[in-house]
């Protein structure tokens, strides 16, 4: 994971400035943000690209389970690292694989991994039963055995 990285410092287009802040304020009718510092900025045009914040705390008991085997997630840089060493101490029962209530950072991620785990275990000739659990826009959770 961390060769993966790079410092924002080196991707940074030359012409940019880079503001070391957050935005804490839009004021569209004075064409201005307001950073956490205070200091306010005018623009032009504003492009708002803030993302998708993670919440794994609105799922009780998760953020403590990331600290127990067994359990990690590929949404985030921290708890990534754990999907290696649970796959390779896998070796029987079955696995869970969750799909996140939408809005999501990435609904390939989620299938990805329960493919890529697949080829793992067959690679290394272990024999689960694993599930895709869904939770659907419309539905209620849809529960797929895959193998
Ligand atoms: C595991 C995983 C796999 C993925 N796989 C793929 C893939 O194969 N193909 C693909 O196309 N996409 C993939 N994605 C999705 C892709 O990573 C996201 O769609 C993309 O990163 C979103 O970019 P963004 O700039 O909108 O948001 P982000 O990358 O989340 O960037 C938003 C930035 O805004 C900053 N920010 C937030 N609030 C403020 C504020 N108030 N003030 C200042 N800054 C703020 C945040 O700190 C962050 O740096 C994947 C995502 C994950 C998690």
């Amino acid at each position: 994971m961390s060769a993966s990285g790079k410092p924002m410092k080196d991707v940074m287009p030359s012409k940019a400035t880079w503001i070391k802040d957050k935005i804490q304020e839009i004021d569209p009718e004075k064409n201005q943000v307001t950073l956490g510092n205070g200091e306010t900025v005018s623009y032009k045009y504003l492009v708002v690209a803030m993302g998708i914040k993670l919440q794994f705390e609105r799922i009780k008991g998760l953020p403590e389970a990331f600290d127990t085997p067994g359990v990690c997630s590929n949404y985030s840089a921290q708890t990534v690292g754990k999907t290696l060493e649970a796959l390779q101490d896998f070796t029987e029962g079955n696995a869970i694989f969750t799909f996140p209530t939408p809005p999501l950072k990435c609904p390939g991620a989620p299938q990805k991994i329960m493919y890529l785990a697949d080829e793992y275990f067959r690679k290394w000739q272990t024999k689960p039963s694993y599930y895709h659990v869904q939770q659907c826009w419309a539905f209620n959770i849809c529960c797929q055995k895959i193998r």
